[in-house]
């Protein structure tokens, strides 16, 4: 997959690159992160991105032209490479609330385009002509998008095929099934005074599934239970759930 970056702080959305399950990938071949900086493409000898809005009004504001430049770039190229129009995401607190089912989508796209605002943000006029989505990561204002892209890349790389050692790993994760996360334990069996519950120590496969789905719907009943939609479960487990409810 091919992720191209709209950035005053290239160095900054890059630094992802080199640490862990997105290092790996990135030398599996399974992503690309290429960045373009609107500052590159400033028209005048200071380099200028950022004016003062119209109307008044505290902080300044991304200038059309250097972000529209650098954005056509990226659209060139990332059209050159996959041969179809990549889409254009802003990273704004105005988008819409990201959730993991969102990344399961995105990671089947061949290329995304990721604009990081900073300052008070971004000319409006660049949004309606060039950005087909707004994405948020959260009810609350950061002072740049260069971390809710980052954010946005790493939800999706997991999520390609090959990326996490294991196959399944991301499967099992939180919110993949619609519930949160079984708790997990690993060496020693006993630490603390705690002993890890004897069911993981069976070797009986399918008790331990079920334990794991048992805890799965303990935990998100009672830390979310806004995810839970009864329809999506059959009689024995509506029951179960009810009792939490
Ligand atoms: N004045 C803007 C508003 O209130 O909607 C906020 C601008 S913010 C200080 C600067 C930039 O950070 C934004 O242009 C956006 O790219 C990014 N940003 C801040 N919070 C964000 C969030 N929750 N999700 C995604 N991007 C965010």
């Amino acid at each position: 997959m091919r992720f191209d970056l709209i950035t005053l702080f290239p160095e900054l959305v890059e630094s992802i690159n080199q640490w862990g399950v997105m290092r790996k990938a990135m030398n599996a071949g399974l992503y690309s992160c290429n960045t373009w900086n609107p500052r590159d493409y400033a028209q005048d000898r200071h380099r200028t991105v950022d004016d003062r809005p119209y109307g008044g009004g505290p902080g300044m504001l991304m200038m059309y032209e250097p972000l529209a430049a650098a954005l056509e770039m990226a659209l060139e190229a990332s059209a050159q490479e996959n041969g179809a129009k990549s889409k254009v995401i802003y990273l704004s607190p105005q988008g819409r609330r990201l959730q993991q089912s969102d990344f399961c989508q995105a990671a089947k796209e061949p290329g995304l385009i990721l604009v990081s605002g900073r300052y008070e943000g971004v000319d409006q006029r660049f949004i309606d002509d060039y950005v087909d989505e707004e994405w948020s990561v959260g009810d609350y204002v950061l002072s740049g998008g260069e971390i809710p892209a980052m954010m946005v890349m790493d939800a999706i790389v997991r999520l390609i095929p090959g990326a996490l050692g294991h196959q399944d790993s991301a499967q099992q994760d939180s919110f993949m099934q619609g519930l949160l996360d079984c708790p997990h334990y690993t060496r020693p069996e006993q630490v603390a005074g705690k002993k890890v519950p004897d069911v993981l120590l069976s070797g009986n496969h399918k008790e331990i599934a079920d334990w794991r789905r048992k805890r799965a719907l303990e935990i998100t009943c009672a830390k979310r239970p806004d995810l839970i939609t009864l329809d999506d479960y059959d009689l024995v487990t509506k029951e179960f759930i009810k009792r939490f409810l």
